[in-house]
């Protein structure tokens, strides 16, 4: 038995979070072959009895696409209108591709404040429970249209390891556009190696993460190491993988040896 068996072999709660580098193409459109490919292996898993939460970025994305804007907005209320835009138009893409495998889904949007206050962060918690519970699918995004700074996760890595933590899940999948975490950084160092599995999240580790980043997303490899040490502290594997790889998900249950592994701590 592989070390990654001996913690997935009773996985029933997965989170699986797509970043927007993933979801959209280079000319900035929706990537409708990858979110299929996605939808399907969740449902997937889902048809095996698992409960799948997935939380998506994208929003801000497609909504500056529609505006007809070439570069992402850097004012905050330009961002907010981006994703107030994007939001209804992801959601109805996924929406249309998960009723064609008859599954039902669910939006819920939260901002920080929702997770941090105890009465908020309950009622989440029993939204998610009645969702699962009917076997519907939560699509989970950070509420841009509210969120201003205070009150703001800024990266869906960080609020997907929050979500893990508030349905007590048992694993955390991060799909971004890089395989994993490496020893350096790839793109200016052609000896960096993919680290296979993280026992414990050391500095070194850390070190790892840093100077790594992406055109289209928000989070780089900090904020994902960042969740890494919420989920794995709450008794949770993470899995680092590559999203536009076909089948990675269902890789990664049947234990296949894809992405960067942390353990979760008992
Ligand atoms: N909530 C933002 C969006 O949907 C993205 C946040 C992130 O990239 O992590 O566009």
């Amino acid at each position: 038995m592989n070390v990654r068996e001996k913690y997935l072999k009773n996985t029933k709660r997965i989170v699986v979070k797509v970043g927007s580098s993933t979801l959209i193409t280079e000319d900035g459109s929706l990537d409708l072959y990858r979110i299929e490919e996605i939808v399907r292996q969740i449902c997937y898993l889902q048809n095996q009895g698992k409960s799948v939460v997935l939380v998506t970025s994208g929003a801000i994305g497609v909504g500056f696409l529609k505006l007809g804007l070439k570069t992402k907005p850097k004012d905050i209320c330009e961002k907010q209108a981006a994703a107030a835009i994007g939001q209804g138009i992801l959601l109805n893409t996924y929406e249309k591709i998960f009723s064609e495998h008859n599954k039902i889904v669910a939006q819920i949007l939260l901002t920080k404040n929702d997770l941090d206050i105890v009465d908020n962060y309950t009622n989440a918690q029993n939204t998610f429970t009645a969702l699962l519970k009917r076997g519907v699918i939560p699509i989970v995004n950070e509420n841009d249209a509210v969120a201003v700074e205070e009150i703001k996760f800024g990266d869906n890595d960080t609020l997907s390891a929050l979500i893990a933590k508030t349905i007590h899940a048992d694993l955390l999948i991060l799909l971004s556009d890089i395989d994993g975490l490496y020893s350096s950084d790839p793109q200016s160092d052609k000896d960096a190696k993919l680290i296979n599995c993280v026992p414990e999240i050391t500095k070194d580790i850390e070190e790892c993460s840093k100077g790594s980043h992406s055109n289209i997303g928000t989070g780089g490899m900090y904020t994902k190491i960042k969740a890494a040490k919420i989920a794995v502290s709450s008794g949770i594997s993470m899995i680092i993988a590559n999203g536009s790889q076909d089948g990675v998900i269902e890789d990664i249950v049947s234990n296949k040896e894809v992405g960067t592994f942390f353990e979760a701590k008992k």
